[in-house]
Formats: structure tokens, C-alpha cells, sequence
């Protein structure tokens, strides 16, 4: 009985304890929160905030006074100088920044936040470029992503460890060893998710095309497609990635003059489904942009403007770092369309709209804006006739090494080249003629030898992997490899393309113009000089009547159809160019005199198979052409004109002797 007594006491006494101690527990709860929330002047509380910032709006200045009242009376440990140096960051005052962050370094604990003790790294980098000095920044992003690694929070932060990585990106020396950095992490840190393997995959592509190693970079972009294909499920936003991944791909064929290419990616990124409206924006509206610029270089400016009608539908659900960078291109692109189809006013008045955008941008959200800019505004003086001014623009963007944009230099080289043209500068025409030319092969042969080393790489693979199953990857690498040799021939056949567009034809028939014979027989006079050169001019006979009675729409017909038989005839011997009217120049820079003739008589016969009346001709009842041909061997001193006036006496020649016929001088 008392055993039972002195129980209850007992098991009382417990409770009774109990609900005292969860009374006191309670209250010490109670208190504390109230603590926490009425005293926003702690350090745990400040680091706090500084981590919830969003990178771009920083912390109030009656914060900051606040703030730095409260720091005068605390220990000067790392939160301490780490807060300090956050401050003076905002503030501006880098070189006191660096100060502190450095103190910051020395008193790391364990116990520190990964917060703290990444972005002490981080925004002392920060610091260092606005500095612009280099020397630290591969050392402390290393330092960063060693604790990155470290943190559960951070590990799979993708923002962070962008933000690490594109401190490195705006030095060449620098953005190369990023490469490793990156390759570094990922190679040794536990529990990465896929989204963050994507993402990291992803950043090496874009790295490697910063260093212009374009194999390394689509063989990347494959892989990190090739990770959200087979891990769609577990990835968040897979779509989004996939639309950017596939543009980014899209971007390196266009870098490599693979137009076509590049349109495919684009309209394969277009048509992606995504469903949250935010990313759909941010992944489509760039793409459509680099849409813009492909048709604008194709000439077809208006289905670029007409894709300009899709950003707009985006630009609303856009953040408005982008907004702005968007916006601004999206008028550039629209400013360069409308030069081209010669509509000048509206041109101006787009350009002056991005300007003015630019003057405000503070965030750089994409790279080259204000490069573009000068470049559409000289191609605007350039179109209005205004050529000195477009040409110092020009001298004023070569002035800056570029990095990064071999196409862009090639460009400018290739716009100032044919300003001179049309001024008849010959000297300065050829000299920058010389220069683009010199460029477009630099980055061919750099094309080249990565490769090539990449090839050699991958036999090295294949070798070690010989024993082993045939695994995915060796596919990729193969695939890649075809992919590239592909795109470098194409982009051969693209530069002959991209230099017919640039004011090389003749709209009408298709024939190449006076501008591009001086072009051609400067590139080539390497080739032609010591051979023998064979030029054919032809004349339609008794033209005048013809137009005279079948008007000139059927005469300009004619032309056309003639202009057609030179161009399957001479195919691969040599150029047709309208060289007046109806005189159409032919030149073989290879062929002897017999070739020539064969080549002639095939012209002639195919004329005559087309059997296009002329009633009125007093040859025949049909279309004929006269021919005056010339041949010799092309010395170093000869000049292309004088060789064609020497055809232009034998045509005269077949003219007096009947017409419908060839002679030779
Ligand atoms: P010939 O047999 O001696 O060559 O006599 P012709 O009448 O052909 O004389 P010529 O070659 O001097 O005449 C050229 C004519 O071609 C003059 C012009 O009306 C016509 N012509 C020049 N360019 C064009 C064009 O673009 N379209 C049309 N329809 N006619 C053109
Ligand atoms: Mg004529
Ligand atoms: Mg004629």
C-alpha cells in the first residue's frame, strides 16, 4: 500500500516537473522569437538578410547607417568584417572591400555559415574585376567551390556556382582555366542532382565556346541534352533547358556560318512547350532574336520582322534586366531590317530607342549589346551614304581587341572593304579585303586544329576503351566529330553564299556584278596569274528591235534566259558577270583557246535549243547571240578590263561579219 502511495507521489512529482518545464520552455520560446524579430541588429540576423537579397537590390541606406552603428560595438570576428566588406561593396569602395573580405578569409570557423564563407570569395572577386585586376580570381573561385562542394544548401545552387564561374569569363587567360575549375567540382563532389549536372554541363559548353573550342562546346551541349533526355522526369524545368540548350546550339552553328543549321535549332527551340510562362519568355525571346538576326543576314528582312511580333507577345513576362536587354536588341534587329528594305526613318528611329535603353542598362544580362548597337548604326550611315562616318565606327570598334567574336571582326572587315569598293578606293579595298580574308582563315585553321586534336583525343578513347562495352558516349563523340566536319564544309559553301548576298549579284539574272568581278580577281589572282585566261563576251543581236516590238518586259525575259544558258554552261570553268545591259562577260581563268570555243558553241547551241522567236531580227527568225572571245596568259601588270575590251573587238569583229557568231582577237 505505501509502495503504492509513494508511487503516485512520485509519478505527480513528474508531471508536475513536466508541465513546469514545458511552461518555462514555452515562455523561453515565446521570448526568444519576440527577441529575434524585435532586434534586427544582430549579426546572424544581417548575414541573413544579406543572403535573402536578391543579387540586385541592395540593402537601404538607413539599414546601412543602422548597421554600421551596430558593427562599431560588436567583436571584429569573420561576420564581422564580412559584413563590412558587403558594405563597402554596395557602397562602391572595392579597394576597402577587398580589405575586408581578406580579414574575413583569415578568420574563417567551422561554424561560419556556407553563406559567409563562399561569398567571401565570391564578392571579393567581385571586387577584383571592378578593379580589373586578374591575379586572385582563379584562386578564390576555387576556394569557393571547394565550399560549395561542402554544403548540402549550396551544392546544387546554380546560381551560385554560376556567379563563381563568371567572374572568370571576362579575361581570356582566365575564362580558359574556368574550364577546369568547373570540370574540377563536378569530377568531385558527392550527391549532384541531374538539374544541376545539366546546368554545370551546360556552363562548360558555354566556356568552351568563350575559348572558341566549338567541338568541346556541341559535344557538351549534346551531353547535357542527352542528360535531360534520359532523366526528364527527375529535372525541373527540363523543357526550358532543352529550348536553351538547343538555341545555344543553334548560336554555334551560326557562329560557324551554318545558316541553315542554326534556322533548324531555332525553330526546333520555338517549338518546345513550356509550360511556366516566365521561362517561356526567357528561353524564347533570345531565340527569336538570334531568328531575327539569321533571316536579317539572309536578306529576308521581312520574316524578320515579322518574327519580331512574337517577342512582343513576351516581353511582358520577362524580369526587367532582361526586358531591357531584349528590348534593346529586338530594336536593333528591326532598326537593321529597315535599313535594308531602305526605310531609313523607321531605322532611326528604332536605333535611337535602343540607345536610349542602353543609357539606363545597368545589368548585363546579355554579352556585345552595345558592339551591336555601333554595328547597326553603321550600317545605317553606311545605307544612308554616310560612309565616313560609318567607317569610323567601324575603326573605333577594331580599335578594342574582340574577344570572343571572330565573326564580328570578319564582318567589319568585309563592310569597310566594300565601302571602299563603292568609293573606288582600291587601295584601302584591298587592304581590308586582304584583312578579312586573313581572319576568316585564322579561325578556319583554329576550326581546324581543334578538331583535330579532338579527333586525335577520341582515337585515344577508342584505344583505352577498346575492351569495354561500346558505350553511349563513344557515339556522342562520333556524331560530333561528322557534325563538325560537316559544318566546316558547309561553312565554305556559306561563305560564298554570305558573299553573294553582300551586294555581289545582279537581282535581275542571277549573274554576278562588276563589284564582284573586281572582288574575284583579286582573291584569285594568286591562282590565275601565269595561266592562261580565257574571256568570252557576248551580245544579244538585234536586241533594240526586239524590245522595240516585244517590249521590254519580254526583252528583260530574254536576258534572263540567256543569262541561264552562260550559267549551266560554264558551271565549273569560271564567273558570268552582267557587265552592261545586255553584255554578259564570261571568264575562264583556266581555259586555252579551244576550251573556250567548246564552251562558245555549247552557249550557242543551247541558245538556239530554246527557239525564242525574233521575227524581227535580220539573221534569223529566232534569238541569236554574237561573241567576241580572247585569250592569254594572265601576267602580274595585266589588268581584267583591258583583256575584256580585247573580247569586246572581236565581238565587234562577229558583228560586222553577220552577227550569230563567235570570232576571236
Ligand atoms: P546588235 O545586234 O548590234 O547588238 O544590235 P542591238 O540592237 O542589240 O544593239 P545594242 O546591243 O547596242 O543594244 C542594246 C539594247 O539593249 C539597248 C537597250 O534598249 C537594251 N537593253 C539594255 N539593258 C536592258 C534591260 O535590262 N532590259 C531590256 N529589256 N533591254 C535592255
Ligand atoms: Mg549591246
Ligand atoms: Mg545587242
Amino acid at each position: 500500500m505505501e509502495i503504492k502511495l509513494k508511487k503516485i507521489n512520485n509519478l505527480k512529482k513528474v508531471i508536475i516537473l513536466f508541465i513546469v518545464l514545458l511552461i518555462l520552455f514555452f515562455c523561453f520560446f515565446i521570448n526568444n522569437k519576440d527577441n529575434i524579430k524585435s532586434s534586427t541588429l544582430n549579426k546572424d540576423y544581417i548575414l541573413n538578410e544579406i543572403e535573402s537579397k536578391d543579387q540586385d537590390v541592395n540593402i537601404k541606406k538607413d539599414r546601412i547607417i543602422e548597421i554600421k552603428n551596430y558593427l562599431g560595438t560588436t567583436k571584429k570576428d569573420s561576420s564581422y568584417y564580412f559584413i563590412n566588406g558587403y558594405i563597402s561593396y554596395i557602397e562602391k569602395d572595392y579597394k576597402n572591400a577587398i580589405t575586408n573580405f581578406e580579414k574575413t578569409k583569415e578568420l574563417i570557423k567551422k561554424k561560419d555559415s556556407s553563406f559567409l564563407k563562399i561569398y567571401t570569395y565570391i564578392f571579393e572577386n567581385e571586387c577584383y574585376l571592378k578593379e580589373n585586376n586578374y591575379k586572385y580570381l582563379v584562386e578564390n573561385s576555387k576556394a569557393a567551390f571547394k565550399y560549395i562542394s561542402l554544403s548540402k544548401k549550396y551544392k546544387n545552387d546554380k546560381d551560385t556556382m554560376w556567379r563563381t564561374i563568371r567572374t572568370l569569363t571576362k579575361n581570356n587567360e582566365t575564362t580558359e582555366k574556368s574550364i577546369d575549375v568547373l570540370n574540377n567540382y563536378m569530377e568531385n563532389t558527392k550527391g549532384l542532382n541531374y538539374n544541376t549536372e545539366v546546368g554545370i554541363v551546360s556552363h562548360l559548353a558555354y566556356l568552351h565556346r568563350l575559348n572558341f573550342k566549338y567541338t568541346q562546346s556541341t559535344y557538351n551541349y549534346i551531353k547535357a541534352l542527352d542528360i535531360i533526355k534520359n532523366n526528364r522526369k527527375h529535372i525541373k524545368d527540363a523543357e526550358f533547358y532543352e529550348c536553351v540548350i538547343i538555341s545555344n546550339i543553334g548560336d554555334l552553328s551560326y557562329i560557324l556560318n551554318d545558316l541553315k543549321n542554326a534556322i533548324k535549332c531555332y525553330d526546333k527551340a520555338v517549338n518546345i512547350k513550356i509550360k511556366d510562362k516566365k521561362n517561356n519568355a526567357m528561353a524564347k525571346s533570345i531565340v527569336y532574336i538570334n531568328q531575327m538576326t539569321v533571316y536579317i543576314d539572309l536578306g529576308d528582312y521581312d520574316k524578320a520582322i515579322e518574327i519580331s511580333k512574337s517577342i512582343n507577345e513576351l516581353i511582358g513576362f520577362l524580369k526587367k534586366d532582361v526586358k531591357d536587354d531584349i528590348e534593346m536588341l529586338l530594336y536593333q534587329n528591326l532598326a537593321s531590317a529597315y535599313t535594308y528594305k531602305k526605310d531609313l526613318n523607321k531605322a532611326e528611329m528604332l536605333l535611337n530607342k535602343s540607345k536610349k535603353i542602353l543609357q539606363y542598362d545597368e545589368v548585363e544580362y546579355i554579352k556585345n549589346k552595345e558592339l551591336m548597337l555601333k554595328i547597326a548604326y553603321a550600317e545605317f550611315y553606311e545605307e544612308q551614304g554616310n560612309h565616313d562616318e560609318a567607317i569610323q565606327i567601324y575603326e573605333e570598334i577594331l580599335k578594342n581587341p574582340l574577344k570572343n567574336d571572330v565573326n564580328i571582326e570578319v564582318q567589319i572587315y568585309d563592310e569597310i572593304s566594300n565601302i571602299y569598293l563603292e568609293k573606288d578606293d582600291t587601295q584601302n579595298y584591298i587592304k581590308y579585303t586582304k584583312l578579312a580574308t586573313i581572319k576568316k582563315d585564322d579561325f578556319e585553321n583554329q576550326l581546324k586544329e581543334e578538331y583535330m586534336r579532338y579527333a586525335s583525343k577520341l582515337y585515344e578513347s577508342d584505344t583505352l576503351r577498346e575492351e569495354q562495352d561500346k558505350n553511349i558516349h563513344n557515339i556522342i563523340f562520333l556524331l560530333v566529330s561528322i557534325i563538325l566536319l560537316i559544318l566546316i564544309l558547309i561553312s565554305r559553301v556559306n561563305t560564298i553564299i554570305t558573299l553573294k548576298k553582300s551586294n555581289f549579284t545582279d537581282g535581275m539574272t542571277n549573274l554576278y556584278n562588276r563589284k564582284y568581278l573586281d572582288y574575284y580577281m583579286n582573291k584569285n589572282k594568286k591562282k590565275i596569274i601565269n595561266k592562261n585566261i580565257s574571256v568570252i563576251l557576248t551580245d544579244i543581236d538585234y536586241f533594240k528591235k526586239y524590245n522595240d516590238n516585244y517590249g521590254h518586259i519580254k526583252g528583260d525575259e530574254v536576258i534572263k534566259e540567256v543569262a541561264s544558258s552562260i550559267i549551266e554552261n560554264i558551271k565549273n570553268y569560271g564567273i558570268a558577270i552582267r557587265y552592261g545591259g545586255e553584255e554578259i562577260v564570261i571568264i575562264l581563268p583556266k581555259a586555252n583557246i579551244d576550251e573556250a570555243k567548246i564552251i562558245a558553241n555549247k552557249i550557242q547551241s543551247s541558245i538556239n535549243e530554246k527557239n525564242i522567236d525574233h521575227k524581227y531580227s535580220n539573221v534569223s527568225d529566232k534569238l541569236t547571240i554574237s561573241m567576241g572571245i580572247y585569250n592569254k596568259v594572265y601576267l602580274y601588270n595585266d589588268n581584267i578590263y583591258s583583256i575584256i575590251d580585247s573580247a569586246d573587238k572581236a565581238l565587234y569583229k562577229a558583228k560586222s561579219n553577220g552577227k550569230n557568231k563567235y570570232e576571236i582577237y
